[in-house]
């Protein structure tokens, strides 16, 4: 997590650097900072807090200078405190830099350095990376290398790497060094950014919006070596590499929150069109089916497909539980669902023909990284299903689906889950029709899907009884949600919601399973969220709902319009317009993400940084 920027230019860095870190402070928000070569000094400001604490700090203490790096953290090692925000500097201040990641061994590191006369100031693990480069500085010269020469830097720097373990997007600068920024990657995302005169360095596009099109993605055990007229790509097992340039699509725009108070609701609004966006130009109505330009995988790969996993993390893990009701449904394939940090360590036995994929929002989560890895070199064809173009997960998968959401900034996903919902019916369809799946019910999924958009845009109408919803239930510290089939998974996706952005304890359960256990946590201040939508259990889960109202238990049911039988068992009623079964979960996970946002508001939390929680997981 945490976020990264650098410049090199001639331009003032301190403003480009907290613009930047504005726009990553999704991925972290404990502590902010910066570090500008100021007339032949290193000057570092970082405080604790989100970023406009340190916006104020710079005010305050202005620091002038055409080269620079920045950091948002989410802290892994060490308190949330002043000292322990980045920069980080090294020896006596000869080198500064910033690290997104987890350094496993810098407790040997650490011990080390200590016994070479290293004082420590913080408790972080990235402070040894700091000094480490300062040691190896030192040792290049003592071995003939010229201190005045930067090449002696970059081998410190090199030297340095070596000897990590773990993970680290690093920004790193010399004070001896005014035109030299150090970018390096390992496990952490890192994105250059290509202008005239200038270059950047980001832990993801948004920081370069508006400032250059061009940027080039750094991959793992890669180094770039940036000045203002200069960029010099090495990798440490191949040398110097010739940099592949691609053009992000992204607008200022898409970075904006426009008319809405939070980016998750600006989110919730926007998914009538992301939806859209995740179909678009993916349907082959004469054949009745879908298509995709980037599986990389030919037809009679796909049909010899016997068994598909999918692995993910959080909400990218319930959208994966719905895509297995759908795959099972339509394509007939046995599908499993693997939380990828278990994944990544277990060994399950897996078929030749066993497809695993791999869904993220980010693209970087870096246990879904690890397991789609693992499952790689173990001969799979893996398949990402991912919204950040050029993300780690979208160039080393074998090929994938990009979901053309926009960029997702609310740290509680929303428009991603629905966009990889619809993809994984989109997936269900091509392979049931390379299946089982008859032309008519191809072309009848294909009909419904084109009406989503509008459906979806009627859902956010509930938004009004949202909010009187909210408003009564606020005060509770437990709640139930409960769903079955295509809804358990939504049931899910509501509590971790709630759970994410207001702090109140919620359990997503199978309804039928409360039984077993959960049922015992009923009473009258722990409300159950019934999802309750038409189909062929309602009477079932009416049943449940029963068993609920038997305990004095408060009823809020996600019903469909007209749908009377939930009006004398239900204390509050949501509804929503009725779809066929399969597609329900893009249609009920609305008022659950709509609820738990108003919940929040209402309890005065900090919606779009809800406390401990970062966007993109690139720890482990
Ligand atoms: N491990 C470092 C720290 O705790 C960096 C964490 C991050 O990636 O935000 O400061």
């Amino acid at each position: 997590m945490c976020g990264i920027v650098g410049y090199v230019g001639y331009r003032e860095a301190t403003d480009l650097l907290l613009e930047g870190l504005f726009r990553l402070e999704y991925r972290g928000y404990d502590s902010a900072g910066v570090a500008v070569l100021n007339g032949g000094e290193i000057s570092v400001r970082k405080k604790a807090g989100r970023v406009h604490e340190l916006a104020k700090l710079v005010d305050a203490n202005p620091v002038h200078g055409c080269l620079g790096i920045g950091h948002t953290r989410w802290a892994t090692h060490g308190e949330t405190t002043d000292i322990n925000s980045h920069p980080h500097v090294g020896g006596n201040g000869e080198v500064v830099l910033v690290h997104n990641g987890v350094i496993e061994n810098y407790t040997s590191l650490r011990t080390f350095l200590q016994e070479h006369g290293f004082v420590f100031r913080t408790a972080t693990d990235s402070e040894v990376i700091a000094h480490l480069i300062s040691y190896h500085f030192t040792e290049q010269t003592e071995q003939g290398g010229d201190p005045k020469n930067s090449a002696t830097a970059i081998k410190a720097v090199e030297a340095t790497l070596k000897r990590l373990k773990g993970t680290y997007g690093l920004g790193i600068i010399f004070q001896e060094f005014p035109k030299m920024l150090i970018g390096a990657r390992a496990g952490s995302p890192l994105v250059v950014g290509i202008g005239q005169g200038e270059y950047f360095l980001a832990s993801d596009a948004s920081p370069l919006v508006g400032y250059t099109e061009e940027v080039v993605y750094l991959s793992d055990h890669e180094m770039a070596i940036l000045s203002p007229d200069s960029f010099e790509l090495l990798h440490r097992d191949s040398g110097a590499l010739s940099p592949s340039i691609q053009t992000i699509d992204q607008v200022a725009a898409d970075v904006d929150l426009g008319d809405f108070e939070h980016y998750m609701l600006k989110e919730i609004f926007e998914q009538p069109q992301t939806i859209e966006n995740a179909m678009r130009g993916r349907f082959d109505e004469d054949e009745a089916t879908a298509k995709f330009g980037g599986l990389n995988l030919d037809p009679q790969q796909l049909r010899r497909i016997d068994r598909v996993v999918l692995t993910a993390c959080g909400t990218s893990w319930h959208a994966g539980l719905v895509g297995e009701y759908l795959l099972e449904e339509f394509a007939r394939i046995p599908t499993e669902v693997e939380y990828a940090s278990e994944l990544r360590y277990r060994n399950p036995p897996l078929t030749d023909n066993t497809m695993v994929f791999a869904i993220t929002q980010s693209g970087e989560t870096a246990d879904t990284l690890a397991a789609m890895r693992e499952c790689k070199r173990k001969g799979h064809p893996t398949l990402a299903i991912c919204n950040v173009v050029g993300s780690t997960i979208a160039r080393e998968a074998d090929g994938g689906i990009y979901l053309h959401a926009g960029p997702e900034i609310g740290v509680a996903s929303t428009k991603a889950f629905t966009s990889q919902v619809t993809v994984l019916t989109l997936l269900a369809l091509y392979l049931g029709r390379m299946r089982h799946l008859s032309y008519p019910a191809g072309q009848r999924l294909i009909h419904q899907l084109k009406s989503m958009p509008e459906i979806i845009r009627k859902s956010l109408d509930c938004f009004e009884t949202v909010k009187n919803v909210a408003q009564k239930y606020s005060e509770f510290s437990n709640f139930l949600y409960l769903g079955r089939l295509h809804n358990f998974p939504v049931a899910l996706e509501g509590a971790l919601k709630l759970k994410e952005i207001s702090y109140i304890h919620a359990e997503g359960y199978p309804a039928a399973e409360m039984k077993h256990g959960p049922i015992a946590l009923v009473d009258e201040v722990t409300p159950s969220v019934f999802v309750i939508p038409r189909g062929g259990i309602h009477p079932k889960v009416i049943s449940n709902m029963e068993e609920v109202k038997a305990r004095r238990g408060p009823v809020i049911a996600i019903a469909c319009e007209g749908d009377t039988k939930v009006d004398n068992l239900a204390d509050d009623i949501i509804r929503v317009p009725d779809v066929e079964e399969y597609l329900q979960p893009l249609v009920t996970a609305i008022p659950l993400q709509l609820l738990a946002y108003q919940i929040a508001v209402v309890r005065g939390c900090n919606v779009d940084r809800p406390r401990n929680l970062a966007k993109s997981v690139t720890v482990e």
